[in-house]
């Protein structure tokens, strides 16, 4: 199964339970729009390349489309749709007047120049610029898409439309309009929807802690927990992990992959690969990586009492019922990383009000919707005994129904 296979088999079963019309289903099983383009790139030996880009705008019922743009080499338009339903789902959670979308390149950023990026930033945007905007669609990062990407590309739509209100594109340096606090925003909103629940789960303060991934999502959530009394036992990057049951030192493990490109050899700890370090004994494991990471073959051996979903899709139905069977909480992606797309609609708010909040006002609203949209799923599931994300998705599909309506 695809990771669109995925997202509607959990559409699907959320349906079952939504009050909504059966006619919602069949609309949000098909993408509004899907845009494939060629982007061709002149490389800095002179030769030319054709890299694959997407747009997907899944739904634009509660507003315009929102959605990051991920530059991997397994990216496909599978992957792009999958991600694009879970935008709807994810900022109909949170209540942001935001629609759901995708983008994505089939590249490894990794084997380009700096220069050579930049030129398939610009690129991606020239294709894709008339189907994007403030009121339309607005990209954000995600895998391999930093701030300066995003900045390049909000510069391109500028030169393009001479749109300068810079809220076409989130997740922009803060010195060229980007919000205080984005950088942030997913890690620290995992936090505080993992802090609303905790209790009703019996995860105690200061838990251990398993995290996959430490890009920017795994890597600010490894901050975060560690700074509010949380012990990280095992943190990676995509070549491989390490654990140490007494807990890592964030901060030094960073420096440490920053210094060496790698957490090999890391004093104190024991290595261990991306697999094994889901299976790890820890209270709370993190996936912040990429999907599928939890699935039929080891859900059975997962050992935390709580999955909090960081990383889009890490969990496939099929695990989703073994973690039931095991009475291990997942508290779902559509839920546990909305941070970063509500942090991005502040942002995209900043700039068309041309205002600008300090990080203090952006975390306290950040906080607030987490806090107050955790405890509404979490009210859901327990009164008709389902899990958070049956939950997550049917008050999902009940307001965009209401925005049908009206
Ligand atoms: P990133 O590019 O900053 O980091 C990705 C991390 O995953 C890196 O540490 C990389 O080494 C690691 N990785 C890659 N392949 C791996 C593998 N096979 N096994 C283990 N680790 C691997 O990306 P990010 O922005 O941190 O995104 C991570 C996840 O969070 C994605 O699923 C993304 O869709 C999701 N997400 C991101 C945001 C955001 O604001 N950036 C918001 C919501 C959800």
């Amino acid at each position: 199964m695809n990771a669109f296979d995925n997202a509607l088999s959990q559409l699907k079963r959320a349906a079952k339970i939504a009050r909504m019309r059966p006619e919602l289903l069949e609309r949000m099983q098909s993408p509004e729009r899907e845009v494939r383009v060629s982007i061709p790139v002149k490389m800095d030996d002179g030769s030319l390349k054709i890299f694959e880009g997407y747009r997907v705008q899944h739904s634009s019922v509660r507003g315009p489309y929102k959605g990051g743009i991920r530059l991997h080499p397994d990216t496909d338009i599978n992957e792009v749709k999958a991600l694009a339903l879970w935008m709807t789902m994810k900022c109909a959670v949170a209540d942001i007047p935001m629609g759901g979308g995708k983008g994505g390149v089939t590249v490894d950023p990794k084997q380009l120049s700096k220069a050579e990026l930049e030129r398939l930033a610009r690129g991606w945007v020239r294709r894709l610029a008339p189907v994007l905007g403030p009121k339309v669609d607005v990209p954000a990062p995600d895998v391999n898409t930093t701030p300066e990407i995003m900045q390049w590309m909000v510069d391109e739509y500028e030169k393009i439309t001479g749109d300068r209100t810079r809220a076409a594109f989130t997740g922009k340096p803060v010195k060229y309009g980007g919000s205080e606090g984005r950088g942030i925003a997913t890690g620290m909103g995992g936090f505080y929807a993992f802090d609303a629940l905790r209790e009703r789960f019996g995860i105690k303060h200061g838990a251990s802690i398993a995290i996959q991934g430490m890009g920017n999502v795994g890597g600010n959530a490894a901050n975060i927990f560690s700074e509010h009394g949380y012990k990280i036992v095992a943190m990676s990057d995509s070549k491989g992990g390490i654990f140490n049951e007494r807990g890592l030192d964030v901060a030094a493990v960073i420096r440490y992959k920053e210094k060496n490109k790698s957490l090999k050899g890391f004093p104190g700890a024991r290595a261990v690969s991306n697999e094994k370090l889901l299976e790890l004994p820890a209270d709370v494991l993190i996936p912040a990586a990429l999907e599928n990471q939890i699935n039929e073959k080891n859900a059975k051996r997962i050992q935390a009492h709580m999955v909090l979903e960081l990383a889009n899709g890490p969990t496939t139905p099929e695990a989703d019922d073994i973690l039931l069977a095991h009475k291990i909480v997942v508290v779902p992606d559509i839920l546990a990383n909305a941070g970063g797309v509500i942090v991005s609609t502040f942002e995209w708010e900043q700039n068309l009000k041309r205002t600008h909040w300090s990080e203090a006002v952006v975390l306290k609203k950040l906080k607030a919707i987490m806090r107050k949209q955790s405890e509404v799923i979490g009210d859901r599931a327990r009164r008709e005994k389902i899990d958070l994300r049956r939950a997550a998705f049917a008050v999902a599909l009940e307001r965009i129904e209401s925005a049908l309506k009206n």
